[in-house]
């Protein structure tokens, strides 16, 4: 790509909507001294270290920050357990009975965990792992749906220093086998299934399959959830019932081990999005500093919270923002079995209506989908207990902020669009919900002391006002350390094509007042006729038309323009396909953005392809409109989809 700037049309920079943080808000919020920025950013370490006064440390360290690019170490010489600070300390404070977990199962069943109930759980688990031989250092894998023993598990591994690798509940054998190998994992802890939109996912049977080539993992823990126990295989000698074992452990409580600063916390893979998921090794005190510090500001945590992450514990924003981040702050942590449409559509709105909900947080996809669905939905329920949402995972469009804004937070409250990676570890470009002037698909600006700058292609600042590539000028105390096994593949990835900084891999524009807008990946740019487009922006534009619920856009082959654009569209409920829509589509993309933008073909298709994360694969639809084989599917939630789409182009092209 030459300069992603280059005559580009910056429809997203065209927004002009502002929110100012709501006086209320202010007045209570967990920050709210701009100075901040300034101070952060001309002692990044001293700022740090003044984070890490919120955790409780063994051992102070000698050194903020060591870095010998591309590896860091952050609070070098420091001794401390991820488990304690998560649960054991708050048992000092009036927290000890206070909900830690509130968790509701799909099928409408509950459990609450007080911070003692937690600290019991999770010490019987680590006696019971211990008890299996499992060592400081040796690696786990966790293969389960969202129920609170995943949790438990994450805690006890980390107790115990035994690295956990959580395997997202809704991938296939040959994507857990392929983790478990990369891994090395010693044991696994699975369930006989978990509950999904009424039926259940074989969670087991996936495990069998998955273990046939596995020699490391020695046992296999399992959480009876949703079958009748006589009805799950168990293998002699392998398999153990999760419950039996709990017991075995009886009251026993397991002081936690003093760990290394640097001590590996846990592997996590990518959601694979663009290629092969990558194994990202995050460890102990930085990351700990580092999403502790990010939960508390950016979510204005507060004891009197209920606070509701809707990722799931697979990804990394259930690792940072379901488990450690809002536990370690001591806050009441939400956590949903199922589906947000079963036993109806309504179901998010449901449990915010039941739980009280304070601070909710998901993903551009989800909130695409309830606008699909309808205004009925979040109509039916009590939404009003929500003070602050965020999104993350994906960019956001303008129309897609608004309608949440508006429909669920019924135009009140902020809404903190959340830019970071699995490499991040933690948040790196958000608002401050008490300082930040928003606007809408922006992420506006980077948390305090993180240098990001967008660059061209020799690395070259652009002015604010352009776009380029997104990079992060340095390392900051959650950051991973290295891909697991493979540090060669860690510099060439991440830091090789600017030296001395970090690669994000995404796009991104600054627009007159600094506000960052995230673009996408930069393959996810199209050059037509010269002009470089973000899909991203073709793909707002058409999702403020009222009849998309949500799209794709690609770049494809084109004789006299170099490439044109094609877009995939799904339509909401209340809306058909037909020749009159497409015109007015493309007519509506010219009109947003500039005739240069305007749609050369548009497919109406009843869903798009989408990672098990929900992320759109834009890479697949470029394979099937350029007639290549189709790329790893292995990280598509349903390649059904995929399927019907390729044959629907086909025909059309036929
Ligand atoms: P892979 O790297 O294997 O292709 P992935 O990048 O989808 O997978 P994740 O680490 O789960 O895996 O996702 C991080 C990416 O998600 C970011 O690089 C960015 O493209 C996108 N993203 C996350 N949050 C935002 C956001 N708030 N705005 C725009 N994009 C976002
Ligand atoms: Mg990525």
């Amino acid at each position: 790509m030459s300069e992603v700037e280059r005559g580009a049309i910056s429809a997203l920079l065209k927004e002009d909507r502002k929110y100012a943080p709501p006086q209320e808000f202010i007045k209570q919020a967990n920050w709210d001294d701009p100075q901040i920025y300034k101070r952060a950013l001309e002692d990044p370490e001293g700022f740090w270290a003044e984070m890490a006064a919120a955790i409780d440390w063994y051992k102070k360290w000698d050194k903020v920050l060591e870095w010998n690019l591309p590896f860091a170490k952050w609070f070098v010489g420091a001794e401390l357990n991820v488990c304690h600070n998560c649960v054991d300390r708050h048992l000092q404070t009036w927290r000890k009975n206070k909900a830690a977990i509130i968790w509701e199962g799909e099928p409408g069943d509950q459990r609450v965990l007080t911070y003692m109930d937690l600290f019991r759980e999770v010490n019987r688990c680590a006696v019971a792992l211990k008890r299996l031989g499992v060592q400081k250092g040796d690696r786990v894998a966790l293969y389960l749906g969202m129920v609170p023993e995943l949790a438990i598990a994450m805690l006890a591994c980390a107790r115990i220093g035994a690295p956990h690798t959580v395997v997202f509940g809704g991938f296939s054998p040959e994507s857990l086998r392929g983790r478990i190998l990369d891994s090395q994992a010693k044991v696994l802890i699975t369930a006989d299934g978990a509950w999904r939109r009424g039926s259940i996912v074989p969670l087991k049977e996936n495990s069998d399959q998955a273990l046939s080539g596995t020699p490391s993992i020695e046992h296999v823990l399992v959480v009876n959830r949703t079958t009748a126990r006589e009805k799950v295989p168990m293998k002699d000698g392998r398999d153990l019932w999760w419950d039996c074992e709990m017991e075995k452990s009886g009251a026993a409580v397991l002081e936690p081990e003093r760990l290394d600063s640097e001590h590996p916390l846990y592997i996590l893979y990518t959601s694979g999005t663009t290629g092969k998921p990558k194994g990202l090794l995050h460890t102990t005190g930085g990351y700990l500093v580092g999403i502790h510090a990010t939960a508390h500001y950016i979510f204005d945590l507060k004891d009197r919270d209920t606070y509701w992450s809707t990722a799931d514990i697979g990804w990394v924003t259930g690792h940072s923002y379901v488990v450690y981040g809002p536990l370690s702050n001591g806050a009441t942590s939400l956590m949903y079995e199922g589906s947000p449409d079963y036993p109806d559509k309504d179901r998010f709105w449901a449990i915010i209506e039941k739980y009280r909900v304070n601070i909710l947080y998901t993903a551009p996809t989800a909130i695409r989908t309830f606008m699909r669905w309808g205004l009925d939905y979040p109509q039916r329920r009590d939404l009003s207990s929500l003070r602050l949402m965020g999104t993350v995972g994906e960019p956001i469009n303008p129309e897609a902020w608004v309608w949440y804004r508006e429909n669920i937070g019924g135009n009140r409250i902020p809404v903190v669009d959340t830019w970071w990676q699995t490499e991040t570890g933690m948040v790196l470009i958000t608002p401050l919900p008490g300082l930040t002037v928003l606007k809408p698909g922006s992420a506006t600006f980077p948390f305090p002391s993180i240098e990001a700058d967008i660059v061209d292609d020799n690395g070259n600042s652009v002015p604010w006002g352009r776009g380029g590539y997104l990079v992060i000028k340095r390392p900051w105390p959650a950051m991973a350390r290295t891909i697991w096994g493979d540090p060669e593949r860690w510099r060439q990835q991440y830091w090789s094509r600017y030296p001395g900084m970090y690669f994000t891999g995404d796009g991104a524009k600054r627009d007159e007042e600094g506000y960052f807008w995230l673009l996408g990946r930069v393959d996810d740019v199209v050059n037509v006729a010269g002009h470089r487009i973000g899909t991203m922006e073709v793909e707002s534009a058409l999702v403020s038309h009222p009849a998309v619920a949500e799209s794709a856009v690609i770049g494809i082959n084109h004789d006299i323009k170099g490439q044109a654009i094609a877009a995939f569209v799904t339509l909401r409920s209340d809306y058909s396909a037909g020749e009159e829509l497409m015109e007015e589509l493309r007519g509506h993309v010219s009109k947003k953005i500039g005739a240069i933008a305007r749609p050369e073909r548009i497919f109406f298709t009843a869903e798009l392809p989408k990672t098990r994360s929900a992320k759109i694969m834009r890479r697949l639809l470029r394979d099937i409109a350029e007639g290549r084989v189709l790329g790893d599917t292995t990280t598509l939630a349903d390649p059904a989809v995929l399927h019907s789409i390729k044959q629907q182009y086909e025909d059309s092209e036929g």
